[in-house]
């Protein structure tokens, strides 16, 4: 494992299936928000993130948004419908909110997957907090 190099790449959140995240045996999924989970525009989870939140979470995948935007107002009212705890101005790729996140839901590094779009600051992150950094596609290139 390089310290830049995704783990795994996918397009798109949805190709990250609960039964891949049983397979590898992820726990706890830490996911970057803009451009991973929703375009930056978007004020409202989309019908699809809230069906892909619903199957990991009936999969015993526990999830967690970590993210660098500052935006603390927005990421609540974004967070609260599909009730996942979120971090904001996580300064990726410093690593101490992944693994503050760690502690609080119980898991280990080995049990924990972040996802995100980049690696400058997801991926990085992840590997400095000693787990799998899965990437996917930019959002904004597909709509
Ligand atoms: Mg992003």
């Amino acid at each position: 494992m390089t310290i830049f190099k995704a783990d795994k790449k996918f397009e798109r959140f949805e190709d990250v299936t609960p039964e891949i995240l049983k397979k590898e045996n992820v726990k706890l999924l830490l996911c970057d928000l803009d451009n991973t989970l929703r375009l930056h525009s978007e004020k409202e989870p989309a019908e699809e993130l809230r069906k892909w939140i619903k199957a990991c979470k009936k999969a015993g995948v526990k999830i967690a948004i970590v993210s660098n935007n500052g935006r603390k107002k927005m990421m609540l009212e974004f967070c609260e419908p599909i009730d996942v705890p979120c971090v904001w101005w996580a300064w990726k790729p410093r690593s101490t909110k992944l693994t503050e996140a760690m502690k609080e839901h119980g898991v280990k590094p080995a049990e924990t997957v972040m996802l995100g779009d980049k690696w400058t600051t997801d991926v990085l992150a992840a590997h400095f907090a000693g787990v799998r950094a899965w990437k996917v596609e930019h959002r904004k290139y597909i709509v």
